[in-house]
Protein backbone atom coordinates (compact mmCIF):
# COMPACT_ATOMS: atom_id res chain seq x y z
CA UNK A 1 0.00 0.00 0.00
CA UNK A 2 2.63 2.22 1.20
CA UNK A 3 5.02 1.26 -1.86
CA UNK A 4 1.76 1.78 -4.44
CA UNK A 5 1.39 5.71 -2.97
CA UNK A 6 4.93 6.02 -2.91
CA UNK A 7 4.57 4.90 -6.78
CA UNK A 8 1.77 7.40 -7.28
CA UNK A 9 3.13 10.80 -5.75
CA UNK A 10 6.18 9.66 -7.93
CA UNK A 11 4.18 9.57 -11.01
CA UNK A 12 2.69 12.87 -9.97
CA UNK A 13 5.98 14.75 -9.28
CA UNK A 14 7.03 13.49 -12.07
CA UNK A 15 4.00 14.91 -14.46
CA UNK A 16 4.47 18.56 -12.61
CA UNK A 17 8.30 18.38 -13.31
CA UNK A 18 7.90 17.74 -17.65
CA UNK A 19 4.97 19.98 -17.35
CA UNK A 20 6.65 22.97 -15.78
CA UNK A 21 8.38 24.14 -18.93
CA UNK A 22 5.23 24.53 -20.47
CA UNK A 23 3.54 26.51 -18.04
CA UNK A 24 6.47 28.97 -17.81
CA UNK A 25 6.69 28.98 -21.69
CA UNK A 26 2.85 30.01 -21.67
CA UNK A 27 3.01 32.62 -18.78
CA UNK A 28 5.99 34.25 -20.67
CA UNK A 29 4.18 34.50 -24.17
CA UNK A 30 1.39 35.89 -22.33
CA UNK A 31 2.98 38.74 -20.69
CA UNK A 32 2.87 41.82 -22.55
CA UNK A 33 5.74 43.06 -25.14
CA UNK A 34 6.66 47.02 -23.66
CA UNK A 35 9.11 48.59 -25.69
CA UNK A 36 11.08 51.91 -23.87
CA UNK A 37 12.59 54.42 -25.54
CA UNK A 38 15.28 56.06 -23.61
CA UNK A 39 16.40 59.35 -24.82
CA UNK A 40 19.94 58.44 -23.25
CA UNK A 41 21.28 55.60 -20.89
CA UNK A 42 24.09 58.10 -20.02
CA UNK A 43 22.01 60.36 -17.57
CA UNK A 44 22.56 60.03 -13.79
CA UNK A 45 18.71 60.49 -13.24
CA UNK A 46 17.03 58.24 -16.12
CA UNK A 47 19.50 55.52 -15.18
CA UNK A 48 17.69 54.95 -11.89
CA UNK A 49 14.04 55.24 -13.30
CA UNK A 50 15.26 52.70 -15.88
CA UNK A 51 16.30 50.14 -12.80
CA UNK A 52 13.15 51.16 -10.97
CA UNK A 53 10.75 50.38 -14.66
CA UNK A 54 13.34 46.86 -15.19
CA UNK A 55 12.26 45.90 -11.41
CA UNK A 56 8.56 47.01 -11.87
CA UNK A 57 8.57 45.01 -14.77
CA UNK A 58 9.87 41.41 -13.55
CA UNK A 59 7.22 38.84 -14.23
CA UNK A 60 4.88 41.29 -15.62
CA UNK A 61 5.84 42.27 -18.85
CA UNK A 62 8.76 41.84 -21.20
CA UNK A 63 10.53 44.59 -22.10
CA UNK A 64 12.84 45.84 -24.60
CA UNK A 65 14.80 49.20 -23.96
CA UNK A 66 16.62 51.07 -26.38
CA UNK A 67 19.24 53.97 -25.55
CA UNK A 68 18.54 56.66 -28.15
CA UNK A 69 22.02 58.11 -27.42
CA UNK A 70 20.84 61.80 -27.57
CA UNK A 71 19.64 61.40 -31.11
CA UNK A 72 16.23 62.20 -32.13
CA UNK A 73 17.15 60.09 -35.86
CA UNK A 74 18.33 57.07 -33.56
CA UNK A 75 14.97 56.87 -31.75
CA UNK A 76 12.84 57.25 -34.89
CA UNK A 77 14.47 54.04 -35.84
CA UNK A 78 13.96 52.39 -32.75
CA UNK A 79 10.49 53.30 -32.79
CA UNK A 80 10.29 51.99 -36.23
CA UNK A 81 11.83 48.40 -35.10
CA UNK A 82 9.26 47.91 -32.26
CA UNK A 83 6.25 48.64 -33.88
CA UNK A 84 7.13 46.15 -36.56
CA UNK A 85 7.75 43.83 -33.55
CA UNK A 86 4.11 44.27 -32.42
CA UNK A 87 4.78 45.62 -29.38
CA UNK A 88 1.74 45.82 -27.07
CA UNK A 89 2.67 49.44 -25.06
CA UNK A 90 5.35 51.59 -25.13
CA UNK A 91 7.60 53.89 -22.87
CA UNK A 92 8.68 57.12 -24.35
CA UNK A 93 11.20 59.13 -23.04
CA UNK A 94 11.61 61.62 -25.97
CA UNK A 95 15.03 62.79 -26.82
CA UNK A 96 13.52 66.15 -28.68
CA UNK A 97 9.98 66.68 -27.34
CA UNK A 98 9.29 68.96 -30.59
CA UNK A 99 9.56 66.12 -32.33
CA UNK A 100 6.71 64.32 -30.36
CA UNK A 101 3.85 65.08 -32.86
CA UNK A 102 5.90 62.67 -35.91
CA UNK A 103 6.10 59.80 -32.81
CA UNK A 104 2.56 59.90 -31.27
CA UNK A 105 1.44 59.77 -35.40
CA UNK A 106 3.38 56.52 -36.21
CA UNK A 107 1.71 54.74 -32.45
CA UNK A 108 -1.49 55.64 -32.97
CA UNK A 109 -1.36 54.42 -36.87
CA UNK A 110 -0.16 51.39 -35.17
CA UNK A 111 -2.68 51.63 -32.19
CA UNK A 112 -0.60 51.28 -29.49
CA UNK A 113 -1.12 52.41 -25.94
CA UNK A 114 1.90 54.50 -25.00
CA UNK A 115 3.17 56.66 -21.93
CA UNK A 116 5.44 59.60 -22.32
CA UNK A 117 7.56 60.14 -19.57
CA UNK A 118 10.20 63.03 -18.13
CA UNK A 119 10.57 65.36 -21.15
CA UNK A 120 7.58 66.93 -21.50
CA UNK A 121 5.96 67.10 -25.15
CA UNK A 122 3.04 69.91 -25.59
CA UNK A 123 0.13 68.13 -23.82
CA UNK A 124 -2.17 69.49 -26.44
CA UNK A 125 -0.32 66.88 -29.36
CA UNK A 126 -0.57 64.33 -26.92
CA UNK A 127 -4.68 65.03 -26.20
CA UNK A 128 -5.17 64.03 -29.75
CA UNK A 129 -4.72 60.10 -29.31
CA UNK A 130 -6.80 58.89 -26.66
CA UNK A 131 -4.50 55.81 -26.19
CA UNK A 132 -1.68 58.34 -24.96
CA UNK A 133 -0.83 59.55 -21.39
CA UNK A 134 1.97 61.75 -20.21
CA UNK A 135 4.19 60.96 -16.41
CA UNK A 136 6.35 64.08 -15.24
CA UNK A 137 6.99 66.72 -13.17
CA UNK A 138 5.57 70.38 -12.40
CA UNK A 139 8.56 71.58 -13.67
CA UNK A 140 8.28 75.20 -12.03
CA UNK A 141 8.09 72.87 -8.37
CA UNK A 142 11.71 72.05 -8.47
CA UNK A 143 12.69 75.51 -9.22
CA UNK A 144 10.34 76.60 -6.55
CA UNK A 145 12.06 74.19 -3.99
CA UNK A 146 15.30 75.65 -4.82
CA UNK A 147 13.94 79.13 -3.63
CA UNK A 148 13.00 77.82 -0.46
CA UNK A 149 16.20 76.78 0.45
CA UNK A 150 17.61 79.32 -0.42
CA UNK A 151 15.61 81.20 1.88
CA UNK A 152 16.81 78.65 4.49
CA UNK A 153 20.69 79.47 3.16
CA UNK A 154 20.43 83.00 3.45
CA UNK A 155 18.59 83.23 6.97
CA UNK A 156 20.00 80.86 8.94
CA UNK A 157 24.01 81.72 7.51
CA UNK A 158 24.47 85.42 7.70
CA UNK A 159 28.52 84.75 6.78
CA UNK A 160 27.01 83.69 3.42
CA UNK A 161 26.79 87.42 2.60
CA UNK A 162 30.67 87.69 2.10
CA UNK A 163 30.53 91.24 0.80
CA UNK A 164 28.03 92.29 3.70
CA UNK A 165 25.73 94.52 0.97
CA UNK A 166 22.68 92.35 2.06
CA UNK A 167 21.87 90.64 -1.26
CA UNK A 168 22.84 86.92 -2.47
CA UNK A 169 25.21 87.28 -5.27
CA UNK A 170 24.79 83.96 -7.26
CA UNK A 171 25.52 82.36 -10.17
CA UNK A 172 23.31 80.50 -12.55
CA UNK A 173 24.11 76.92 -13.99
CA UNK A 174 21.04 76.17 -16.77
CA UNK A 175 20.55 72.72 -18.49
CA UNK A 176 19.34 73.04 -22.56
CA UNK A 177 18.43 76.70 -23.70
CA UNK A 178 14.78 76.01 -24.79
CA UNK A 179 14.39 72.67 -22.26
CA UNK A 180 11.13 73.57 -20.22
CA UNK A 181 12.34 72.39 -16.99
CA UNK A 182 15.60 74.25 -17.53
CA UNK A 183 13.76 77.26 -18.34
CA UNK A 184 11.47 76.92 -15.44
CA UNK A 185 14.40 75.97 -12.46
CA UNK A 186 16.28 78.82 -13.68
CA UNK A 187 13.35 81.43 -13.54
CA UNK A 188 11.74 79.99 -10.73
CA UNK A 189 14.44 79.60 -7.94
CA UNK A 190 15.46 82.73 -8.20
CA UNK A 191 11.40 84.24 -7.95
CA UNK A 192 10.52 82.14 -5.12
CA UNK A 193 13.79 83.36 -3.29
CA UNK A 194 13.45 86.82 -4.41
CA UNK A 195 9.37 86.50 -3.36
CA UNK A 196 9.97 85.09 0.29
CA UNK A 197 12.63 88.49 0.74
CA UNK A 198 16.24 87.29 -0.30
CA UNK A 199 17.40 90.28 -2.57
CA UNK A 200 19.53 88.14 -5.20
CA UNK A 201 21.66 89.82 -7.18
CA UNK A 202 23.20 87.82 -10.49
CA UNK A 203 26.67 87.90 -11.16
CA UNK A 204 27.16 87.74 -14.95
CA UNK A 205 25.57 85.95 -17.56
CA UNK A 206 23.53 82.33 -16.98
CA UNK A 207 25.79 79.55 -17.91
CA UNK A 208 24.28 77.40 -20.08
CA UNK A 209 26.19 73.68 -19.65
CA UNK A 210 23.48 71.70 -21.07
CA UNK A 211 23.06 69.35 -17.90
CA UNK A 212 26.70 68.39 -18.24
CA UNK A 213 29.47 68.36 -15.36
CA UNK A 214 32.65 68.98 -17.42
CA UNK A 215 31.22 72.21 -18.92
CA UNK A 216 29.44 73.63 -15.98
CA UNK A 217 33.32 72.87 -14.00
CA UNK A 218 34.70 74.80 -17.41
CA UNK A 219 32.23 77.72 -16.83
CA UNK A 220 33.22 77.80 -12.96
CA UNK A 221 36.64 78.44 -13.49
CA UNK A 222 36.08 80.94 -15.65
CA UNK A 223 33.51 82.93 -13.42
CA UNK A 224 35.77 82.18 -10.32
CA UNK A 225 39.04 83.66 -12.63
CA UNK A 226 36.60 86.54 -13.15
CA UNK A 227 34.96 87.05 -9.54
CA UNK A 228 36.90 84.88 -7.09
CA UNK A 229 35.82 85.68 -3.77
CA UNK A 230 32.53 87.41 -5.42
CA UNK A 231 30.74 84.33 -5.39
CA UNK A 232 28.53 84.07 -2.57
CA UNK A 233 25.92 81.19 -4.40
CA UNK A 234 25.75 78.74 -6.86
CA UNK A 235 22.57 77.70 -8.27
CA UNK A 236 22.43 74.74 -10.76
CA UNK A 237 19.09 73.10 -12.61
CA UNK A 238 20.76 69.46 -11.80
CA UNK A 239 23.23 67.72 -9.74
CA UNK A 240 25.60 67.16 -12.48
CA UNK A 241 26.26 70.32 -13.56
CA UNK A 242 26.42 71.27 -9.11
CA UNK A 243 29.50 68.78 -9.22
CA UNK A 244 31.19 70.54 -11.88
CA UNK A 245 30.62 73.58 -10.11
CA UNK A 246 32.10 71.85 -7.14
CA UNK A 247 34.95 70.46 -8.71
CA UNK A 248 36.27 74.64 -9.81
CA UNK A 249 35.64 75.51 -6.55
CA UNK A 250 37.32 72.66 -4.31
CA UNK A 251 40.50 73.39 -7.15
CA UNK A 252 40.77 77.12 -5.87
CA UNK A 253 40.48 75.50 -2.15
CA UNK A 254 36.48 75.68 -1.52
CA UNK A 255 34.40 73.54 -1.17
CA UNK A 256 36.67 70.97 0.26
CA UNK A 257 36.10 68.55 2.74
CA UNK A 258 36.81 69.55 6.32
CA UNK A 259 38.41 73.08 4.67
CA UNK A 260 37.19 76.45 5.86
CA UNK A 261 36.44 78.08 2.62
CA UNK A 262 33.00 77.28 1.70
CA UNK A 263 30.09 78.38 -1.07
CA UNK A 264 26.57 76.69 -0.89
CA UNK A 265 25.83 75.13 -4.33
CA UNK A 266 22.24 74.14 -4.33
CA UNK A 267 21.29 71.72 -7.14
CA UNK A 268 18.44 69.54 -8.72
CA UNK A 269 18.00 65.33 -8.89
CA UNK A 270 19.51 64.27 -5.58
CA UNK A 271 22.15 61.99 -8.15
CA UNK A 272 24.49 59.46 -5.71
CA UNK A 273 26.83 61.79 -6.34
CA UNK A 274 25.07 64.98 -4.69
CA UNK A 275 23.90 63.41 -1.81
CA UNK A 276 27.05 62.00 -1.05
CA UNK A 277 28.55 65.42 -1.67
CA UNK A 278 25.82 66.96 0.90
CA UNK A 279 26.75 64.50 3.44
CA UNK A 280 30.66 64.96 3.24
CA UNK A 281 29.46 68.61 3.68
CA UNK A 282 30.77 70.24 0.15
CA UNK A 283 27.65 70.81 -0.96
CA UNK A 284 24.60 72.64 0.71
CA UNK A 285 21.52 70.47 -0.95
CA UNK A 286 19.47 69.24 -4.26
CA UNK A 287 15.83 68.70 -5.22
CA UNK A 288 14.77 65.08 -5.64
CA UNK A 289 13.09 64.10 -8.58
CA UNK A 290 11.93 60.72 -7.55
CA UNK A 291 13.29 58.35 -10.17
CA UNK A 292 11.92 55.20 -8.44
CA UNK A 293 8.31 56.72 -7.77
CA UNK A 294 8.59 57.50 -11.77
CA UNK A 295 9.65 54.00 -12.93
CA UNK A 296 7.18 52.84 -10.59
CA UNK A 297 4.13 55.10 -11.72
CA UNK A 298 4.95 54.58 -15.49
CA UNK A 299 5.27 50.98 -15.74
CA UNK A 300 2.01 50.42 -13.72
CA UNK A 301 -0.06 52.56 -16.23
CA UNK A 302 1.07 51.18 -19.23
CA UNK A 303 -0.09 47.85 -17.76
CA UNK A 304 -3.11 49.61 -16.72
CA UNK A 305 -3.87 50.45 -20.76
CA UNK A 306 -2.58 47.45 -22.09
CA UNK A 307 -5.06 45.30 -20.06
CA UNK A 308 -8.09 47.76 -20.58
CA UNK A 309 -7.84 48.79 -17.18
CA UNK A 310 -8.23 52.32 -15.81
CA UNK A 311 -5.14 54.27 -16.60
CA UNK A 312 -4.42 54.96 -13.13
CA UNK A 313 -5.44 51.98 -11.19
CA UNK A 314 -3.80 50.91 -8.37
CA UNK A 315 -1.15 53.49 -8.49
CA UNK A 316 -2.94 56.44 -5.62
CA UNK A 317 -2.02 59.52 -8.26
CA UNK A 318 -4.43 61.33 -10.18
CA UNK A 319 -4.66 63.54 -13.36
CA UNK A 320 -3.62 66.95 -12.89
CA UNK A 321 -5.94 69.46 -15.08
CA UNK A 322 -4.54 68.59 -18.09
CA UNK A 323 -6.37 65.65 -17.82
CA UNK A 324 -4.27 63.35 -19.17
CA UNK A 325 -0.34 64.13 -17.09
CA UNK A 326 0.43 62.81 -13.57
CA UNK A 327 2.97 64.71 -12.04
CA UNK A 328 5.11 62.83 -9.45
CA UNK A 329 6.23 65.38 -6.48
CA UNK A 330 9.69 66.54 -5.92
CA UNK A 331 10.90 66.75 -2.19
CA UNK A 332 14.08 68.59 -0.45
CA UNK A 333 17.38 67.28 0.40
CA UNK A 334 19.32 69.38 2.75
CA UNK A 335 22.55 69.60 4.75
CA UNK A 336 22.04 68.54 7.85
CA UNK A 337 25.04 69.64 9.97
CA1 LIG B 1 26.29 89.86 -0.79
Amino acid sequence: MKNHLSRILLAAGALAFALLPAIAARVSAGQPRIGVLIYKYDDTYISTVRNALTKAFEGKASISMQDGKGDQATQNDQLDVMIEKSTDGLLVNMVDAQAAAGVLAKIQEANIPVVFFNREPDLKVLKTYPKALFVGTNAADAGKMQGDIILNLWTSHPEYDLNKDGKFQYVMFKGEPDNPEAIARTEWSVRQAGENGVPMDQIGQTFVCNWDTAQAQGAMESALAANEGKIELVIANNDSMAMGAIAALSNVGYNVEGGTKFTPVVGVDATEQAIDAINKGIMSATVKQDGEAMGQAVSAIILNLVAGRPPLDGTGYTFDGSGIAVRIPYSPYERTK
